[in-house]
């Protein structure tokens, strides 16, 4: 793994530890909101988020490189109605496509291709997250200021496994 390649994957780490500490911070807003089935959605993405920096480091770690761990920023601590949230989370994770892209861009230019293969998975799971975001987006704008729909949708959320 050359300079440029461990560039772009160590900072990775830090972008999927600061999703996760996005999630967590939406996790515990939406607990203290009372929607405790979004809460408990997006304390599954914060799991799946510190998951996604592990896999990260041990495949730097496995190409004989030693990850640096960097300082993660605060995230915010108000994300306003749930729709709101849910859109943030998807803004967010075209984003975080966008900087799975450009590393799968470097990695390419350097022909490094055990990091293209590595980064085939995140680039499907990055499909996967912005689909189920995108779907929840959906569902929140069609049951709009709805209290009772609003509940409904939290109900479904609180069932995700
Ligand atoms: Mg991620």
């Amino acid at each position: 793994m050359n300079n440029k390649v461990y560039k772009v994957f160590n900072d990775q780490v830090q972008a999927e530890l600061y999703s996760a500490y996005m999630y967590l911070a939406m996790s515990l807003y939406l607990e203290d909101q009372n929607f405790k089935g979004m809460a408990h959605w997006m304390r599954l993405q914060y799991e799946e988020e510190r998951e996604h920096a592990f896999r990260l480091a041990k495949f730097m770690q496995e190409r004989g490189v030693k990850p640096e761990l960097l300082q993660i920023d605060a995230p915010p601590a108000e994300f306003g109605t749930p729709l709101e949230v849910f859109k943030k989370a998807l803004e967010h994770e075209k984003y975080v496509t966008s900087r799975i892209h450009a590393m799968y861009e470097v990695a390419m230019e350097e022909k490094d291709y055990a990091a293209m293969t590595h980064l085939h998975w995140f680039i499907d799971e990055q499909v996967e997250e912005e689909d189920q975001t995108r779907d929840i987006v959906d569902r929140l704008a069609m049951v709009g200021d709805n209290m009772n729909g609003l509940f409904v949708v939290d109900g479904q959320l609180g069932a995700r496994k």
